[in-house]
């Protein structure tokens, strides 16, 4: 007899896949859950490896991690609410190797083992329409161990592949005759191979600061280039000079937008991430040009397929907990307790919401960086799903925190945070600030 399940098909073993995966098996007699994991292990941009092209399966390596990372948010705001670290002492900010085994221990204790196909690539999602004029998913992937392929059908589609694995590499006249390293940090992984080198770093965002304070450590000199109005007050390493965008390249000569130049030995692109979807079918009309995914409602739900839904999107938020709730949003809109609005409204809904955004100076590149905008979205995905949201505290651990960094990179890291209550918190300084 066919299962009255829905069946739910999660492609990505990483951090949203696991959260989506924890709140569809809380309803076992509601669902069937398949996940979809290409590497041996679950964890995406956490698991670590020294790798840096391709994998044990030949795909192109997915994690962006490097060696040292230590995470750029305190744990006691990167945990998922309903799963606290277990280490409630100790510093804030963790080595990567900490969170993964927090994603470890979340997958165990949720039981969320026998759901996840690992060595499994998803290929192709395609949709169909059936007599009723439901739609549903035929999803093909293969085992990679044996090469097998097979194809599935499925209710819902929770995309999860992760978005900080194809690097946006900008284009610079005369790159082409720059001889020495050139990477982008998705390949960065340990600062010790700029030792003695004069580094430019192209991009001022988390990963051009993260990377460019690791490598000072070792570097002669880093160029540190960006397109930014004004240039960065933070207190940074003494080897490290600022300097505007780079206008062109003469062999290992970099011409920077102000006239300037240096001698450059290694280039390293900091320059962000491509969204991609290689296995959605030609049917799926999405943009994705410009750090920028179309037609997504709620940054979440694809406005014409309304059962394919899209986790990630947003950036500059804190990622783990939004997960949590966009989860639960998520689940409301499959078992039909979230209506929708139809997809006319929802797309006069978004493009309202883009052109205020636009008109108030926000680049379309950058409009789904929530930052202080965050806090209402999460709210808002919140009522929806008749969850609750966040407490204050952590938007005012949050906004201390930035404040901390902002002041000097250096040291922001070396502050620990402890959650008093839903609204209060203390934070004290591990090493002299
Ligand atoms: C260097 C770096 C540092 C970061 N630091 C922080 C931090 O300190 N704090 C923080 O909160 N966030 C941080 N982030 C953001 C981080 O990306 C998110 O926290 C979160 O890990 C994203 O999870 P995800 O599940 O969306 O994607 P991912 O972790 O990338 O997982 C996606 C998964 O999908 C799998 N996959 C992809 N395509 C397929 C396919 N076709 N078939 C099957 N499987 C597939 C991949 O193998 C992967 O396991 C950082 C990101 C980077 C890159």
């Amino acid at each position: 007899m066919p299962s009255s399940k829905t069946r739910v098909a999660i492609i990505g073993g990483g951090v949203a896949g696991l959260v989506v995966a924890r709140h569809v098996v809380s309803r076992p007699e509601t669902y069937s859950l398949s996940m979809f994991e290409q590497t041996d292990q679950i964890g995406g941009t956490w698991v670590y490896t020294d790798e840096t092209d391709k994998d044990k399966n030949g795909l192109p390596v997915h994690s962006s991690m490097y060696k040292n990372l230590k995470t750029n948010l305190p744990k006691e705001i990167m945990q998922i609410p309903d799963f606290p670290f277990k280490d409630t002492g100790g510093p804030s900010f963790v080595h990567h190797s900490v969170i993964r085994q927090y994603l470890l221990d979340y997958t165990k204790h949720f039981n969320l083992y026998p759901h996840i196909k690992l060595n499994t690539h998803v290929e192709h999602v395609e949709p169909e329409q059936l007599a009723n004029g439901q739609v549903v998913w035929t999803v093909t992937y293969t085992d990679l161990p044996t090469r097998a392929k097979t194809t599935k059908t499925f209710d819902a589609v929770v995309l999860c592949n992760g978005h900080y694995t194809v690097g946006h590499v900008p284009k610079i006249p005369g790159i082409e005759s720059f001889k020495g390293d050139c990477l982008h940090s998705h390949q960065y992984r340990m600062p010790e191979h700029y030792s003695g080198k004069n580094v430019c770093i192209l991009g001022a965002s988390w990963s051009g600061i993260d990377i460019c304070l690791e490598v000072s450590t070792q570097a002669k000199k880093i160029y540190l280039s960006h397109n930014l109005p004004e240039p960065l007050d933070a207190k940074m390493s003494q080897n490290v000079e600022q300097r505007p965008g780079i206008d062109h390249v003469d062999g290992d000569k970099f011409i920077f937008r102000d006239g300037s130049s240096a001698q450059i030995d290694v280039l390293i692109y900091c320059t962000g991430y491509e969204f991609e979807y290689p296995f959605l079918s030609s049917k799926i009309k999405l943009q994705t040009t410009d750090n920028h995914v179309e037609p997504i409602y709620k940054n979440l739900i694809h406005m014409d397929w309304p059962n394919l839904f899209f986790m990630g999107l947003p950036a500059i938020v804190v990622p783990f907990p939004m997960f949590h709730i966009q989860a639960q949003y998520i689940l409301g809109i499959i078992e039909g307790r979230i209506k929708l609005p139809s997809p006319e409204r929802m797309r006069e809904e978004y493009e309202q919401e883009k052109k205020s955004l636009l008109e108030k100076g926000i680049a379309l590149r950058h409009i789904n960086k929530y930052c202080e905008r965050q806090w209402d979205y999460y709210d808002e995905i919140a009522h929806l799903a008749r969850v609750p949201s966040f407490p204050p505290v952590m938007r005012k651990i949050y906004d201390y925190c930035n404040k901390m960094r902002e002041q000097d990179f250096t040291t922001y890291k070396s502050y620990q945070y402890r959650i008093v209550d839903n609204e209060n918190f203390t934070v004290t300084c591990s090493k002299p600030c």
